[in-house]
């Protein structure tokens, strides 16, 4: 069992499979973003060289994201070969679901459990300044396939921007009595060059909240309040689903935080809004044996940071979002 030094158990992993996106969400990346060039990202036979090292540490959830992790090349035969891996308990997917309406059977056929799918606002107009590319009628559409194949219980995910989608709220929460679907939102969070953008943006988790109950009423905590993995969640009477609050900004889940996440570059990052990493990508090229990567990866979770520091406006700059895999 991975421990780090404040004795939490740290066995569930993120993997960004790729750094490119097919979209160009606003909150996330500038429309003219570099990606960084393939060689210098984890090769697929890399990447499951490392996912079964760090299964062999006791790492046992795992979830698959990006940039976009199904525009990732022979996305179907990696998800089956990690899902093959001895010890892989939990395999999920986060993804914006435009390429699920073809590829939700075939992942779920190849091992894949669930899926988070990113949907901001069922408007289409919105959808499209949101995302600068995307039609939301594709999204839908994913979701829907991805319920029939079995890709439950479906997550879906709105982060709020203000000026953009703070009204959609209402519709999205709305989603909750007729599916049996977690409607998770997720404060803005600031990375790198966007980060001026996303704090003057941002709307807390509090204010979605007093918005969703003044047009839906009340929001009941499931359990008191309880924390699925990052969210705090509710329902509505009558409700068929859950609402889930990711609040990150205001109120951060760091005491329970067993995250780390290995990023498309072949990064160790430990805590998403610490610039901290380890490089697991160079040494594994340079020969290292699997010991001497799974002494790196031990070390890196022994040094994870307790929490972030945007409460001291300490906002990390090295990488944007959809470069850590959300
Ligand atoms: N492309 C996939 C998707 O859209 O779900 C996976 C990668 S994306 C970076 C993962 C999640 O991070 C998405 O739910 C996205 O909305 C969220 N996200 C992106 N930028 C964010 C930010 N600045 N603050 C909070 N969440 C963000």
């Amino acid at each position: 069992m991975p421990l780090d030094r404040f004795g939490r158990d740290i066995n569930y992993l993120r993997i960004s499979l790729t750094d490119r996106c097919n979209l160009r969400c606003v909150y996330c990346m500038p429309e003219d973003i570099q990606f960084r060039p393939r060689p210098e990202l984890l090769q697929d036979d890399e990447l499951l060289t490392l996912a079964r090292l760090f299964t062999e540490l006791g790492f046992h959830k795992f979830r698959l994201t990006g940039g976009e992790p199904t525009v990732r090349a022979h996305i179907v035969d990696l998800v089956r070969e990690i899902a093959r891996l001895p010890g892989v308990r939990s395999l999920s997917m986060t993804t914006n679901g435009l390429l699920l309406k073809s590829l939700a059977r075939p992942l779920a056929e190849a091992g894949l459990q669930r899926v988070n799918v990113s949907i901001d606002t069922l408007d289409p107009v919105k959808f499209k300044r949101l995302t600068r590319w995307g039609d939301v009628q594709d999204v839908w559409e994913g979701i829907v396939e991805a319920e029939k194949a079995g890709l439950t219980p479906i997550k879906l995910n709105a982060v709020i921007v203000r000026g953009y989608n703070e009204e959609d709220v209402v519709d999205l929460a709305n989603l909750t009595l007729y599916h049996p679907w977690q409607m998770r939102f997720i404060e803005m969070m600031p990375f790198g060059e966007v980060a001026e953008f996303q704090q003057s943006q941002v709307i807390t988790a509090q204010a979605m909240r007093q918005r969703i109950e003044a047009q839906l009423g009340t929001l009941i905590p499931v359990d008191g309040g309880r924390l699925d993995g990052e969210a705090r969640l509710y329902r509505l009477a009558e409700g068929l689903g859950d609402v889930g609050f990711i609040s990150s900004v205001t109120e951060p889940f760091c005491a329970s935080c067993n995250r780390a996440r290995l990023t498309a570059d072949g990064k160790l990052r430990m805590c998403l809004l610490r610039e901290y990493e380890m490089d697991l990508l160079t040494p594994l090229r340079a020969g290292a044996t699997l010991s001497e990567l799974k002494e790196l990866v031990l070390t890196a979770v022994h040094h994870k940071p307790w929490g972030h520091g945007l409460a001291h406006n300490i906002v990390p700059m090295n990488r944007i979002m959809s470069e850590i895999g959300g």
